[in-house]
């Protein structure tokens, strides 16, 4: 019930982190990537994933560019027979007091938080009702779409990550009667590029996000593993417009 052969996954923010990451447990779970991320050319990594035998191909494009993300994700299809799953993964943070954020801050954050979500979600689900043969989405929201960030400074993210929780549910009532399941993971504190500039900004900052969870240490990315494979597969056939949170045990 684990089993993803033959099907493709569309993941954005695919050339580093979480993206990355889910891409590479993915591909060794049989799924095809179609890896999106702003960068002209894919990762180094990205040809580990063709070695395990699935087809993988990179994408740029920017999640914010409604009309050039459509086109980039109708090829899809053309390319690999199909969309089968898709995981908005591009994000960005500002860490920075709300009374500091600036209007860039606010509108690049709910950008490609929010609005590049709802664009990735679009263009991949009006594939797979067009195709009839159902699929999943599975959203990234975080602890910070349930609990805020403190002791970090970023309303803007957490406001982000609230509103990707809403609109799981929502896009998850929609789209049930296409055979199309919605849902997302809360990751705590993972260790990617986006943590490292908070760490690297904030002398301690580290250490104080390790005292936030009972497992006292930030996560590493291959932790999310088991529940994007649960929640991308069959596996998890009765689960729709909800959460699961990976965050150590959040205090
Ligand atoms: P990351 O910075 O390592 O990777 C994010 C990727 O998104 C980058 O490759 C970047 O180029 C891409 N991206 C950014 N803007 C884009 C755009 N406009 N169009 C296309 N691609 C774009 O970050 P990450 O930690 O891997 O985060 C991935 C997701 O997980 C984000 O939604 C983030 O909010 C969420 N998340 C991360 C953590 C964490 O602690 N790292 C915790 C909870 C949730």
């Amino acid at each position: 019930r684990f089993a993803l052969e033959d099907k493709t996954i569309v993941i954005t923010g695919g050339a580093r982190g979480l993206g990355l990451s889910f891409a590479t447990a993915l591909a060794e779970a049989g799924a095809n990537i179609a890896a999106i991320d702003l960068d002209d050319s894919p990762p180094s990594e990205f040809g580990k994933l063709q070695a395990l035998g699935v087809e993988a191909k990179y994408y740029a494009a920017n999640v914010q560019d409604y009309d050039g993300l459509r086109n980039t994700i109708e090829r899809i299809p053309e390319e690999f027979g199909s969309i089968d799953g898709c995981i908005p993964a591009a994000g960005i943070m500002r860490d920075k007091p709300f009374l500091e954020h600036t209007a860039k801050d606010i509108n690049d954050v709910m950008g490609v938080n929010v609005v590049g979500v709802m664009y990735t979600v679009q263009h991949c689900a009006a594939q797979m009702v067009k195709q009839k043969t159902g699929g999943n989405i599975v959203c990234i929201s975080s602890s910070a779409g349930h609990h805020g960030c403190a002791p970090m400074t970023c309303a803007a993210y957490v406001a982000s990550k609230h509103a990707v929780l809403g609109l799981v549910k929502q896009v998850a009532g929609e789209l049930a009667q296409h055979g199309i399941r919605c849902n997302s993971i809360s990751p705590g504190t993972m260790r990617t590029d986006m943590l490292k500039q908070i760490f690297e900004g904030t002398p301690g900052r580290e250490q104080l996000l390790n005292s936030g969870s009972m497992l006292k240490r930030v996560g590493e990315p291959d932790e999310l593993h088991g529940a994007m494979l649960y929640l991308m597969s069959d596996a998890s056939s009765y689960m729709t417009g909800n959460d699961i949170f990976v965050n150590g045990g959040k205090l």
